[in-house]
Formats: C-alpha cells, sequence, structure tokens
C-alpha cells in the first residue's frame, strides 16, 4: 500500500519538522495515559510503553498502523531534558517512521500518578481490494503452508500423514529458516548460524528428531570454572552451577532476585499467562520493585540479553516470566546441564532436522525461492496466496512467517485489529552469534569450561561449541542487546573479530593468546533479513500487549493458522516450540478439512 504520510524536509532526526497526508479521512486519538484496566504503575518507563500500547489499541481499531501516523503530542510531567527517557520507547516503536512531534513539559496530568500522555493525528487507511480475486488460481490444494522452517515442515508432514494435499511456499533458497549449518571454511566440522542446543528429557519433539536425523549429540562442556566480566572490566572466576561471588552480599543479592524471578515465573499459566500487574511494568521495572540491587540488575540483564536480544527495559516483565516458564523455568533454561536449554548440540548441525522432515515429504512438495506477498479469503474455504504473481487456491493456509514479517504480507480482507497489534508489537533485540574457531581449546588447558558472561561487552556470553572428534575448537561469542548493537557498528569484520578477541584476552588473563590461536570467525547478521523477520531468536513484547492482545497469538484468522516458535505455549522461542507450534497447526487444519469432508 502506498503511504500516505510523507516527510516535508530530511532530517536526521526521529521525528519530522513537518508532514504531509494524502489520507481522505483522518483518526484524532485523545490522550493516552500509561495505564493498565485504570490503573498506572509507578514506573516512568513503563508508563511510556502502555501509553504507546493504548495509543496503538486506537489505531487498530480502525486498521492503522504506525507508519500513518501523521502527529504526535506527549505531555510529560517532571521532564528533565537531560533524562529523555522517552526516546527509547518511541524510537522503537516508531520503527523508522518519522512523523511530526511536540514535547509538551506539564506539571501534572489528569490523575495523580499519571506521568506521561500521548495524543495523536493518525491517516485512516484506505482498504483497496486485492485484485488476487479477480485472478484465476493457476493450482488448488488443500494445505498450503507459508514457510519451511521447523514449524512449517511440521504442520505439513501432520497434514500429509492425515491424507490431505500439501504445497510448503519457501522464500529462501534453503529449508531450516533460524537453524542455518554450514561447514567452517578451514578444518573438518560444522558450525551452526542459528539454533544450536538442543535436550533429551525435555524436549521430547526435538529429541524424536535427532534420533529420525541420526543426529550426534554433543555433550555441553561445563567441566572447569567459568568466568564473569563487570561493568569496570574487572573478572571473577567460579565454580560452573554457581553464582559468581564478587562478595558475599554480592552473591546473595543476585541469588535472591533469581530466586524472586524463578517463583514468579513457575507461578504463571504458561498457556495463558495472565498478570496485568507484571505486564504493566519492565523487567527492569519488576527487578527495581523487587529491591534488587545494581549487581542483581546487572546479572538479570543478562537474562535478557542472552535470551531474546533485549535490553530488560524494553520487554514486558510478563512477557519474559511467561518466556521463561516455557521453558520450564529460568534455571532451567539458562542451564548448560541435563535438562537444561543449553545441553546437547548436533555435530552434523541443528539444519539437519529441517533437511530431515524436507526429506519426509513427498517430491514437489516444497518450492524454494517463493516469498508469499497477498493472503486473500474470499469465502469460507477458499483462500487465495500470491507469490511471484502467481495465485494458489487452498481450503486452509498455515503461516509460520515469523510474526514481524506479517507486516509485509497483504492481507485481505485485513488481520483482525488484536492480531494486527501483535504484528507491529512483535519485535526482535538485537543478537548474532560469532563462532571464533582456534587451533587448540586453550580455555580448557587453562581450566575454564569456556562459559564466560560479561557486563559490559561486546559479547555477553561465551560458550564452548567445540566438536572434539572433528579437532574444531571454537567459542562461540553471543552479541545481544545494546553492547551487541554497538559493536555491530564497528567498521570492519577484522574490527569486530580483533574487538571479540581483544574480551577474551581480558576475561582470560590471556594477553594475546586467543590472538595467536586464532583460526577464523563465523556469524550471521539475522537483523539484516526480512525474512526472519528483522532479528532473531524469538520475538517479544514490551508492556501492556500480551494482556490487550495475547488470546490472538494462536486465533485462526478464518482459514489462516499461525504456527512459528513464538506461537508455542512450551519452549517459546526453541527449536521445540517450533516444531510442536507446526504439529498444533496441523491438527487444526486437518480437524477442519475432516469436518468439512463429512
Ligand atoms: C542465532 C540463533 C540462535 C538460536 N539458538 C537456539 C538454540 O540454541 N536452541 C533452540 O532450540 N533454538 C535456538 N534458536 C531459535 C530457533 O532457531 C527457532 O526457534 C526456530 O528455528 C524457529 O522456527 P520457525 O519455524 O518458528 O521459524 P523460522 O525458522 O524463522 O522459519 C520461518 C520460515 O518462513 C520463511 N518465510 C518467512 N516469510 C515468508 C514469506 N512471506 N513467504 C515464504 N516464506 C517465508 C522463512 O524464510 C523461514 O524459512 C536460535 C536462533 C538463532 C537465529
Amino acid at each position: 500500500m502506498t503511504p500516505s504520510v510523507h516527510q516535508v524536509l530530511p532530517t536526521s532526526a526521529y521525528y519530522a519538522p513537518g508532514v504531509v497526508s494524502t489520507a481522505p479521512r483522518l483518526l484524532h486519538v485523545s490522550g493516552q495515559p500509561g495505564t493498565i484496566e485504570g490503573t498506572a504503575p509507578a514506573d516512568y518507563n513503563s508508563q511510556i510503553h502502555l501509553a504507546l500500547v493504548n495509543l496503538h489499541r486506537v489505531m487498530a481499531a480502525v486498521g492503522a498502523t504506525v507508519r500513518d501516523v501523521i502527529k504526535l503530542t506527549y505531555y510529560i510531567v517532571n521532564y528533565d531534558p537531560n533524562h529523555r527517557l522517552h526516546t527509547r520507547p518511541l524510537q522503537t516503536w516508531l520503527t523508522g517512521h518519522r512523523p511530526a512531534m511536540t514535547l509538551v513539559p506539564v506539571p501534572s496530568l489528569a490523575v495523580p500518578g499519571w506521568l506521561f500522555e500521548i495524543e495523536a493525528t493518525v491517516a485512516v487507511p484506505e482498504s483497496v481490494p486485492s485484485s488476487l480475486a479477480l485472478t484465476q488460481p493457476t493450482e488448488d490444494v488443500d494445505v498450503l503452508v507459508i514457510g519451511a522452517g521447523l514449524s512449517g515442515l511440521m504442520a505439513a508432514e501432520t497434514v500429509l500423514q492425515a491424507g490431505h494435499s500439501c504445497l510448503v511456499l519457501e522464500g529462501r533458497d534453503r529449508v531450516g529458516g533460524k537453524t542455518w549449518s554450514c561447514p567452517l571454511p578451514s578444518g573438518e566440522g560444522v558450525i551452526d548460524l542459528g539454533a544450536a542446543w538442543i535436550n533429551d528429557t525435555n524436549q521430547s519433539m526435538m529429541i524424536e528428531l535427532a534420533r529420525r536425523a541420526g543426529a550426534e549429540l554433543i555433550e555441553q562442556n561445563t567441566t572447569g570454572n567459568c568466568l564473569l566480566q563487570r561493568e569496570d572490566g574487572a573478572v571473577t572466576g567460579f565454580p560452573y552451577g554457581q553464582t559468581p561471588r564478587i562478595t558475599a552480599q554480592m552473591q546473595s543479592e543476585m541469588e535472591a532476585i533469581r530466586d524472586i524471578a524463578e517463583a514468579d515465573c513457575q507461578a504463571l499459566d504458561c498457556r495463558h499467562p495472565r498478570d496485568t500487574t507484571l505486564d504493566s511494568l519492565s523487567f527492569l521495572a519488576y527487578l527495581h520493585s523487587r529491591d534488587a540491587s545494581p549487581a542483581a540488575i546487572a546479572n538479570a540483564s543478562v537474562w535478557t540479553r542472552a535470551m531474546l536480544g533485549q535490553e530488560p527495559q524494553d520487554v514486558s516483565a510478563l512477557y519474559f516470566l511467561n518466556y521463561c516458564k516455557s521453558g520450564g523455568g529460568l534455571l532451567q533454561m539458562r542451564s548448560d546441564r541435563k535438562h537444561g536449554a543449553q545441553y546437547l548440540r548436533v555435530r552434523q548441525g541443528t539444519q539437519i532436522f529441517a533437511k530431515t522432515l524436507a526429506a519426509g515429504l513427498p517430491e514437489g512438495t516444497i518450492r524454494l525461492g517463493e516469498r508469499v506477498t497477498a493472503i486473500t479469503q474470499k469465502e469460507r474455504g477458499v483462500t487465495l496466496v500470491e507469490s511471484k504473481g502467481r495465485v494458489i487456491q487452498a481450503r486452509k493456509v498455515i503461516c509460520s512467517a515469523p510474526t514481524p514479517v506479517l507486516k509485509t504480507i497483504r492481507f485481505d480482507p485485513p488481520l483482525p485489529a488484536k492480531k494486527q497489534l501483535l504484528v507491529d508489537s512483535f519485535r526482535y533485540g538485537y543478537y548474532t552469534k560469532v563462532m571464533l574457531s582456534f587451533r587448540s581449546a586453550w580455555w580448557v588447558t587453562r581450566g575454564y569450561c569456556g562459559l564466560a558472561q560479561s557486563f559490559c561487552g561486546p559479547a555477553s556470553i561465551y560458550r564452548d561449541t567445540s566438536s572434539p572428534a572433528d579437532g574444531k575448537w571454537v567459542l562461540t561469542a553471543f552479541l545481544a542487546g545494546d553492547a551487541g548493537r554497538k559493536w555491530s557498528e564497528l567498521g570492519s569484520q577484522r574490527e569486530r573479530e580483533q574487538a571479540l578477541l581483544r574480551q577474551l584476552g581480558e576475561m582470560y588473563g590471556a594477553g594475546d593468546l586467543p590472538k595467536r590461536e586464532f583460526i577464523e570467525a563465523m556469524g550471521h547478521e539475522w537483523s539484516t533479513e526480512e525474512l526472519s523477520g528483522w532479528g532473531c531468536p524469538c520475538p517479544a513484547l514490551p508492556p501492556g500487549v500480551l494482556s490487550a492482545a495475547g488470546d490472538a497469538l494462536r486465533e485462526p484468522f478464518r482459514d489462516v493458522h499461525f504456527v512459528g516458535t513464538e506461537t508455542a505455549e512450551e519452549w517459546k522461542g526453541y527449536m521445540e516450540g517450533a516444531v510442536r507450534s507446526g504439529r498444533r497447526g496441523g491438527l487444526e487444519a486437518v480437524k477442519w478439512l475432516s469436518r468439512s469432508n463429512l
């Protein structure tokens, strides 16, 4: 759709000096405060997130998105120009769109406790009927699956096993989505640019798939000490499984918050997480509300970075705690041992799972290089899907494209308001893995297991991802959150590599040993890829959205069913969640098809 809001003068700021709108109808939104069910949290940053969600809900009701915003006016109580906390959530929300803006400092707002209020003028998008309805379909199929990642392939297998015809359209030139295994340029072995770890106890579908694929599993190395690098660069060693003992006081502060977060996440309903108090807060505000000390906050910030690539002030506390619960709890998700999320790796690489699923489907089921651009639902049981200018008719569609990618698919009729709110709000943080290959496992000979975490970066975490059988000695650096994003802005690949080798030398007190042992580095910028939704490993939600629209997550839209790891009830964000969601979506379609065949 052609945008109806245009900037008047170019600017480097995140707002425009003026905009012109060609929209025939305008929506004027009253001041929206940062409340949830009428209550405002004490935390200022969380109120900003909530006010934006409240504004977004009004916009979604007329089918408008952030790109349709013409003018924003926001009112800030006790405004401090040296502490412009509103810019970060606003810029993130605007995702590059630049409306006209005015900030009005005020002594108070309508209700005591309100600290932020926002009003808007928005262009109401015109609904242009899709031309697909007039196009003759070239093919007809029972179920069309969008995407050949793990969720899409599992959905296709489920549909085919039930005896229905199925076609999978994949935009990339390969299967596997966020699993992507490549050979190391020099030497033996394979590295995973995407997902790497599974376990053999509570990830039942993945371990079954591993058996089917004949995967050789490598147990994560947890023998030896770990390291913690603090904000000032000082380093503390500690045995695997314990919290770092910077001082006895700091250790007990970190453990106390860990135990509180574990208890709070265990108390949530995995399938329908409901807690407006938790959802009214960012995870950072939640930590403050639990009296977390600076050391405990620094430690807990590594969790949101390492698990979602998010800074704790950007993600809803309810979303993060539910994410942890979906993987059995914070402790289990952080663990590299038996039952933990990082227990086993795959010698052949995890793309073997998608390749195995794909090989089991009848020839011709998967078409690569076919990006879906439009979905038109004519009547019950008749959905038209466009790819490369051709139209295919399906009785059911299963969409496994990551939720942020749905912005690039034209839906006619448009997605329901709650689903659109999810599509616009789900976003990835910054998350990249870089695999650094060395001539030897020099960290092992110095008595370390390779697990190291940092409060300052550039990498937040390192893990040993060696494959001894291949003579492959690798440390994987996790570049996540703000420090990772900053690292990604370094000029050249060599500068980025050198920054990591320097950090390793400092952490291990090893001088230039890492540089001398270094062979090569491999990584992938998932944040630049439209088909991954501009990020990985799993999109997350800011405060307020889960309460407003969480029930639309797995809800089909007429004949379009939604799968993908973020829709999973268990192991959200992981391969296990992806295959479970794929099975669920496949069964939903099969159930309807079986009933309609009676
Ligand atoms: C760096 C990284 C590390 C990770 N670490 C782990 C880990 O250790 N353990 C773990 O379990 N998980 C991990 N994950 C997460 C895991 O990879 C994902 O949860 C899982 O692979 C997601 O599968 P999916 O099918 O839901 O989505 P995807 O894999 O994203 O698949 C969606 C597919 O849809 C296609 N597509 C998108 N839009 C369109 C369109 N319009 N038309 C046609 N096709 C389209 C895409 O190309 C893609 O192939 C990691 C991911 C990354 C990237």
